[in-house]
């Protein structure tokens, strides 16, 4: 997840998003809208019952889920206009930052959830074994070459999802259940591509601290939302184009008082990192402090779980059912 990169894109969302076959209105500004028409464009994507446990496996306190999005070399590749420099410090999350961030990870026996375009992957097939050694960890999907969805046509968007299905499946041996849209861009037709897919769950949205299921245009999916934050993701905060600095200690505070309120409320944290960001050998300290925090805060009443294992605890414990087939 890059911010900057959403930040540039982030005018063309909207009118992608006006454009959607349920949008009543294409060209008119809110104000000249009826309200009607605002409910339908509100509801199209939309958040529906919290699916908050009492408690987590085991009588948990509190859930830590850590994912890495392992971008890598696909975040210059995807806009087609790559550098050698772009290419080589993006390498890095493969080469360097990715082992950094498994061997921390594994020392301490914590799962987590890798979300990787299926480029980033085949480039560097390594990586799969890296991850996947402990069993403990989770494989999910994250596009095919990181493609903003907002962008592209429903076919186009289709294509290249059932492309990464197929493509991951085949690099780690396991299917994933998982979904996280690259740069968290949502399109009018994600949602019912996932249905279509046989997503089990989905995150990428922001509407909750807490896991809830997914609403279209106001009806169940059965899909599990467990949603991110852009203040729970390395990637704003440590600027990797590095036009600003954020002491990694400084990154390391804000995730702690962050897992406080989550320890309070005895509900979800979930943090989203990337290798070519967090595998930096300075700015792994960020979480190495976290942890520790964790540990000393909470010994005994914390649950890690991959994000599979935690969307399967919230759909049994809340009597969801099983996701629903789209219409
Ligand atoms: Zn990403």
């Amino acid at each position: 997840m890059l911010r900057r990169l959403a930040l540039l894109l982030a005018p063309l969302a909207l009118p992608a998003l006006l454009s959607a076959q349920t949008a009543p209105s294409t060209v008119k500004p809110g104000w000249q809208w009826t309200m009607d028409s605002v409910r339908t464009v509100v509801n199209a994507v939309r958040a529906g019952r919290s699916l908050a446990p009492s408690s987590w496996p085991g009588g948990a306190r509190v859930a830590v889920l850590l994912s890495f999005d392992v971008d890598n070399e696909t975040i210059p590749l995807r806009f087609g206009e790559p550098t050698v420099g772009t290419l080589a410090s993006a390498q890095y999350g493969a080469r360097r930052g990715l082992g950094r961030l498994v061997r921390l990870l594994d020392s301490q026996k914590i799962p987590a959830s890798f979300f990787i375009p299926s480029v980033s992957l085949a480039l560097t097939p390594g990586m799969a074994d890296t991850i996947g050694r402990s069993g403990r960890h989770e494989f999910a999907i994250h596009g095919w070459i990181h493609e903003l969805n907002a962008t592209l046509p429903d076919s186009a968007e289709r294509a290249l999802l059932a492309k990464a299905m197929t493509e991951l499946t085949a690099l780690t041996g396991t299917k994933p259940t998982g979904y996280r849209a690259p740069s968290w861009n949502f399109s009018p037709n994600t949602l019912s591509i996932l249905r279509e897919m046989g997503f089990r769950y989905e995150s990428s949205l922001m509407a909750d601290d807490s896991p809830y299921e997914l609403l279209q245009n106001g009806r169940p999916t059965g899909l599990v939302e467990l949603p991110v934050e852009w203040i729970l993701d390395d990637a704003p905060l440590f600027d990797p184009r590095g036009n600003s600095y954020m002491n990694p200690r400084d990154v390391a505070k804000v995730w702690m008082d962050e897992f406080d309120k989550a320890y309070e409320e005895r509900g979800m944290f979930l943090l989203t990192m990337h290798p070519h960001v967090s595998g930096h050998r300075s700015r792994i300290i960020a979480l190495e402090l976290l942890l520790a925090h964790i540990r000393t805060k909470a010994a005994g009443t914390v649950w890690y779980g991959t994000h599979a294992a935690a969307a399967e605890y919230v759909r049994k414990v809340s009597g969801l059912g099983e996701p629903i087939a789209p219409r």
